[in-house]
């Protein structure tokens, strides 16, 4: 069964005229709202196993649409349009081009997974939210995000050393985004950090920040990281149909 809801309904759609005598009554202006009929074709049959197939989607089918995740949406609240209920719902339904109207603005949400307290359902709200962001990138109906970015340079840098050097991944991402890294916010932020840190870590820092230093015996744990990323990046590009 269909939900019904304005937001379906696109400001295009309304007609209204301004002069219109029906049967001698005047039904100008608001009276003579009419929406028009609008027939969806290009119903995309797969797009729920489509998001499902990507990290987050997975229990996109639990759904049952009650909308507490939208209720409590640290974004809904400043903005209406930002509605995860109604995008799983499209989602659901394989309503692509609908789902395509918000492409910029669906990668705005923050993580802060109020949503996923909310459900009742354990749908993951939060995780389908990314999983609907990667897959607007994935099949080119966005860029890349910078979000996308830094987890890219963040696991390359896990997989290559097997550790997790701040500042070279800060660095990377810079470099991948074109930002200078002399940024004021990170400045003061170093500059803070400097102050209290002990020399000795200090200096590990800014050695590990120029060199590459590597977890011992790291290379069978990379070439098994390797072969399970590529694996599952595989497995996805398949589900997308993007081979
Ligand atoms: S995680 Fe995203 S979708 Fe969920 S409540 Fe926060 S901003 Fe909204
Ligand atoms: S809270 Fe969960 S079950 Fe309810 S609409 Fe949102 S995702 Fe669906």
């Amino acid at each position: 069964m269909p939900i019904h809801e304005k937001s379906l309904i696109r400001p295009e759609q309304l007609k209204v005229h301004e002069k219109l005598v029906v049967d001698g009554v005047d039904v100008s202006g608001h009276w003579s709202t009419f929406i028009e009929p609008r027939v969806v074709t290009d119903y995309n049959e797969r797009l729920q196993e489509e998001i499902a197939a990507l990290p987050g989607g997975e229990y996109i089918h639990r759904c049952w649409q009650c909308g507490s995740c939208t209720n409590s949406c640290t974004v809904h609240a400043v903005n209406p349009d930002f509605n995860p209920r109604y995008w799983i719902y499209l989602v659901r339904m394989g309503m692509e081009s609908e789902l395509l109207r918000d492409r910029d603005i669906i990668w705005q949400c923050v993580s802060c997974n109020k949503c996923t307290y909310a459900c009742p359902r354990d749908v993951m709200p939060e995780g389908v939210m990314k999983a609907t962001a990667h897959w607007l990138e994935l099949k080119g109906h966005t860029p890349k995000s910078k979000s996308m970015i830094f987890d890219e340079v963040f696991t390359a840098q896990v997989i290559e050393t097997g550790r997790i050097e701040e500042g070279r991944t800060i660095r990377g991402f810079f470099e991948r985004t074109g930002q200078p890294l002399a940024q004021q916010w990170l400045v003061t932020i170093v500059k803070r950090v400097a102050r209290r840190l002990p020399f000795r870590q200090g200096f590990l820092m800014a050695w590990s920040t120029l060199f590459r230093p590597r977890t011992r015996k790291w290379s069978r744990a990379r070439a098994a990281l390797t072969e399970y990323v590529h694996g599952q990046e595989a497995k996805r590009r398949k589900a997308l149909n993007l081979e």
